[in-house]
Parts: structure tokens; C-alpha cells; sequence
């Protein structure tokens, strides 16, 4: 069974009772994950975990320090030896069982991502599957690592290659996929044979720290994975890059940070995989199917609440067809109801803070104010959190930010083309290339257009792109590198030649 990444669906359960959310926050560990035991921060810090939906802390976890961060990289490095020289076999296996309690402790895991991140709990669980996938997935590539042996082009010797782990890690995700962006990197660097520190986002430390537990359950031998979560990571990541034992840096966040880092992994030439920031383009071409093209447009756009480096971020619509399109695109965001995550019926939770959200509403009023049309939204919700409406927007002008910038909320700007050859440049005119959504009937349209797209990943009269099977990633400012599929592994394995004279 495969199991779909996750998309907005109403939930048709009862709420949430106080006395559960309570209750699963507190059966989770908040102390820092170091040499296999959980420990205070070094000096005590501690680290306030806010439901976005209420604005209310719900949880205080250690803030690591950059002390911390150097005992953790001890330790992983005591570790390293050890789990590299684990059977392929075995590591393996400590990954399908993580993948089995995941999936087990589903609903748990799900609410916990909704109070600390805020999207709607289908969605939740819809990343909880995702991410557990990632273990399943890469529990059955441990054992499919391998080199190559050869005759050199003038017969005098033989080449073998094989292929070895990296060795020291540093993981660093964001808080928009708290645990599908974890275990997207945990993933194939155990099955690796790699050692790896866990940095997760400020905001949602939460899901990560649930899922270290479960890796220990699993049988997780300890030191091979720490999770330090901070206030301060810049401080945290600093030493680590600074100490050539780390061999390896993953980032998952906004392409400012990830050059940042990729300049600091410049200095020990630790190699780098970079999931950066994206500005998808949404084409829908005159013989499109609408329907499905409104119906994929509703995925590309809304899921995670916007708050996704594949959202949607530019419908580009024949003109022929752009105006019912639009039409069609507003009457679904209207309806999609706006709310807490854990409440029934909800498909649209709150931004991830207040000031995500008014840099939202900026994007959108720039538009406004250069001439755009809005057919829906374009407001905030009343409420304590940080709530704002689905929004679809006509006539946005060329020089609009949000046809520029990524949006990373619930809004959605249809502008128009008249010939393919404008689509695609319409397309490409963004300095970001992770994903374009492409909707035709015209099987030579969508193959030419494919290849035309300067993006890493295309998504063909389909909504959702991501799958743990498949090699996720971007070129140019969305980064470089690759996780999921065959690809997955590799970014975490070196090759070695040994030159034989027989
Ligand atoms: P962000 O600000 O870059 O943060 C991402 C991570 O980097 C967080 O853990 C953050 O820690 C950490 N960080 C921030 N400054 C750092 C520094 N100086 N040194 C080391 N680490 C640092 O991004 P975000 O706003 O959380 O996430 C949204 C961005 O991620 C968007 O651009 C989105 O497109 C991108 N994204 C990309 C993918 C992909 O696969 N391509 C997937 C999801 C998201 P703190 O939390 O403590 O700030």
C-alpha cells in the first residue's frame, strides 16, 4: 500500500476535548535527545512551544546551547563507527519498526502536529502517513546500496567502487512538515549508516521530539541520533560547521538561511543538501480538463494552508479559459472552512504566527493597490490566532511581489497567457525552481512543456507531487540535492575506488 501525501478533506470526527491535548503533550519527552538519554539544556534553558490556533504556550521543551550542540556532535561521533558497521540488514529493520509504531501511534502524532503547528488534523495525519513512509521506504533501501566492479578501458586493471556512509550529520527542518521533513532526512541517513544531530524548527520541536522516542523503542542503539531544539540556531549550527568531524549538513527552509549555511559548509567542505524555497508555477492550458484542474489547484494551493514550498504560487491560465477557472477556484476557497485544527469539518487552520500572516495580507494589498481584482478573501480572520481567508486574486499586474515571492499562505493569484510559448516563459521568469503543476489533455503538450520547465519536480494533471518513492528536490534558488526515491540514499553515501593490478 502506498499512502497518499497528506491533502486538505474535511474531517467528519468529533472535537478534541481539552483533557487529550493535554494529555498527549505531556506523554511527550522535552528534555534534549544526547548519547541516548534525554537531559536538561546546558544552563537550564528552556524553549515555549505556542498553539498558532490561540496564541497559548502549550508546552516548554530544552533549549540547547551551543555547548550542547559540540556534546551532541561527541556523541554522534562515538556512535558513527559502530552503526556504520551495523548489517545493512539490521538497520534496516530498526526503521521498519519505527515506521510501524508511527504508523500505530498515528492519531497521537497527528494532534500533536496540529497544536503546535496548526494545520487541520486530516491534514495531520495525512503527514503523519507521509513521513512514516519515508521510514518504510528507506527501511527497504539499507539493503540496496551498491558499487561496481570493471575492467579498465585498456584491460591492465580492475576498478571496484563501493560505497560508504558520509559519517556525521546535521539536520536542520522547518515548521511547516514538523515530522515528514525529519524522517525525510533521519530516513535515509540510518539506512545509510550515518550518525545524524536533529535541529528542528523553533516552533514545532514537539513531533520531532515524539519521534526520537519512537526511534528508540525501535531499538535505535544509542548516540546515533540527537535532537537539539533551540532558540538560537544560529548559535546551535555555528560550532557544528566549524568542526570539520561533521560531514554533512541537510537543510529544509528559505533560501536565505540555506546559503548561509552552504558559505559555513564552504570552510571544512562538508557537503550539503539543500531543500530551499519555491514559487511554483500552476499552468492551466485552454484543453485542460477543468475540473480536475480546479480540483488539483484546491490541492496545490491549500494544503498545509498554503504554507508549502510546492504551493501553488502563480496560476497562469489560458486566456481562453481563465475567467471560469477563477470563478470556479473562488467558489471552493470560499467554501473551505476556516478554524482550529482540531475542530470537525475544518480545512484551513491558522498561519504559523501573526506576523507570517501580515506578511500575507502585505503581498496581497500590493496587489490590490497595482490593480488586481480580488474574487474572494483577502482579509484576516477575527480570533485570537492567525487565521486569514482563502483568497483568490485577477489582474495581477507583472511587477506584483506575490508573482515574485513566495507566498506561504492561502492566497492565489490567476493571471493570464495566450500561446505556450509565453506559458513557459511566464513559467520560468522566477529566480525558484522546485516545482510547476502543468494541466493539458495534449499528451505532446505536457511531455514538451515538461521538458521546458526549469524545475526540479512537474506535477501532470495532478495536484500533489511529493512521494517517498520519488526524488523531490529543485534547481537553482530552490536548491540542489535530492530526498526520496532511489536518490535518497545517496546524498548520504560517498563512493570509494579501489584501482586493483591483478
Ligand atoms: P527558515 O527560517 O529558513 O528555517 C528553517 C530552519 O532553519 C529552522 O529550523 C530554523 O530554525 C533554521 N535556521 C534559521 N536560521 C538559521 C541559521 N542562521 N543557521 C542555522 N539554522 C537556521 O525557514 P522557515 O520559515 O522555517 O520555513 C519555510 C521555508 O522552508 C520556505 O521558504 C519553504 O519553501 C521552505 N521549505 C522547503 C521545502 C523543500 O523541500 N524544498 C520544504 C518545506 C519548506 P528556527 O526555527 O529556530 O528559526
Amino acid at each position: 500500500m502506498t499512502t497518499p501525501p497528506p491533502v486538505p478533506a474535511p474531517v467528519d470526527r468529533a472535537p478534541v476535548d481539552s483533557a487529550r491535548e493535554r494529555e498527549v503533550v505531556a506523554a511527550v519527552p522535552t528534555g534534549l535527545l544526547l548519547g541516548g538519554r534525554w537531559r536538561d539544556a546546558d544552563g537550564g534553558g528552556v524553549l515555549a512551544v505556542d498553539d498558532p490556533s490561540t496564541g497559548a504556550t502549550i508546552a516548554e521543551v530544552a533549549d540547547a546551547s551551543p555547548a550542547d550542540a559540540l556534546d551532541a556532535l561527541d556523541a554522534v561521533l562515538d556512535a558513527q563507527a559502530g552503526w556504520a558497521a551495523t548489517a545493512p540488514r539490521e538497520r534496516g529493520e530498526v526503521l521498519r519498526r519505527a515506521f510501524e509504531l508511527t504508523v500505530e501511534r498515528a492519531e497521537d502524532l497527528a494532534l500533536i502536529m496540529t497544536l503546535e503547528m496548526g494545520k487541520p488534523l486530516a491534514e495531520s495525519r495525512g503527514e503523519v502517513a507521509y513521513g512514516a513512509e519515508f521510514l518504510r521506504w528507506f527501511s527497504e533501501e539499507a539493503v540496496r546500496t551498491y558499487g561496481r566492479w570493471s575492467t579498465a578501458p585498456d584491460g591492465g586493471s580492475r576498478l571496484l567502487t563501493m560505497k560508504q556512509p558520509v559519517g556525521p550529520c546535521l539536520a536542520i527542518t522547518p515548521w511547516n512538515f514538523p515530522l515528514a521533513m525529519a524522517t525525510r532526512k533521519i530516513g535515509p541517513a540510518l539506512a545509510a549508516g550515518c550518525t545524524m544531530i536533529l535541529k528542528p524548527a523553533a516552533q514545532t520541536p514537539l513531533s520531532a521530539l515524539a519521534f526520537a522516542e519512537i526511534l528508540r523503542e525501535a531499538g535505535l542503539p544509542d548516540g546515533v541520533l540527537a535532537v537539539l531544539p533551540t532558540s538560537d540556531a544560529g548559535a546551535l549550527v555555528e560550532p557544528l560547521l566549524a568542526d570539520a568531524r561533521l560531514r554533512k549538513v541537510t537543510f529544509t527552509g528559505s533560501t536565505g538561511v540555506g546559503k548561509r549555511l552552504v558559505a559555513q559548509a564552504a570552510d571544512n567542505l562538508q557537503r550539503v543538501s539543500m531543500e530551499l524555497g519555491g514559487n511554483a508555477p500552476f499552468l492551466v492550458f485552454a484543453d485542460a480538463d477543468l475540473d480536475a484542474a480546479v480540483d488539483g489547484a484546491v490541492l496545490a494551493k491549500m494544503r498545509n494552508i498554503g504554507e508549502a514550498c510546492t504551493a501553488a504560487n502563480r496560476f497562469l491560465v489560458h486566456e481562453d479559459v481563465a475567467q471560469d477557472f477563477a470563478r470556479r477556484l473562488a467558489e471552493r476557497l470560499a467554501a473551505m472552512p476556516v478554524g482550529r485544527g482540531t475542530e470537525p469539518g475544518v480545512q484551513v487552520g491558522p498561519l504559523i504566527t501573526r506576523q507570517a500572516r501580515d506578511g500575507v495580507h502585505a503581498l496581497v494589498t500590493d496587489a490590490v493597490e497595482g490593480g488586481a481584482t480580488l474574487l474572494t478573501g483577502g482579509h484576516h480572520v477575527e480570533g485570537p490566532g492567525a487565521f486569514y481567508a482563502p483568497t483568490v486574486l485577477t489582474g495581477v499586474h507583472a511587477g506584483a511581489r506575490l508573482r515574485h515571492e513566495e507566498i506561504f499562505g492561502p492566497v492565489a493569484p490567476v493571471t493570464t497567457f495566450s500561446d505556450d510559448a509565453e506559458a513557459v516563459s511566464l513559467a520560468n521568469a522566477t529566480e525558484y525552481g522546485l516545482v510547476s503543476y502543468v494541466f493539458t489533455q495534449d499528451l505532446s503538450r505536457a511531455l514538451r512543456t515538461a521538458e521546458q520547465l526549469a524545475s526540479g519536480m512537474v506535477a501532470l494533471n495532478r495536484g500533489v507531487v511529493s512521494n517517498p518513492a520519488a526524488p523531490f528536490g529543485g534547481v537553482k534558488a530552490s536548491g540542489f540535492g535530492r530526498e526520496g526515491g532511489a536518490e535518497g540514499i545517496e546524498e548520504y553515501l560517498d563512493t570509494k575506488y579501489v584501482g586493483i593490478q591483478l
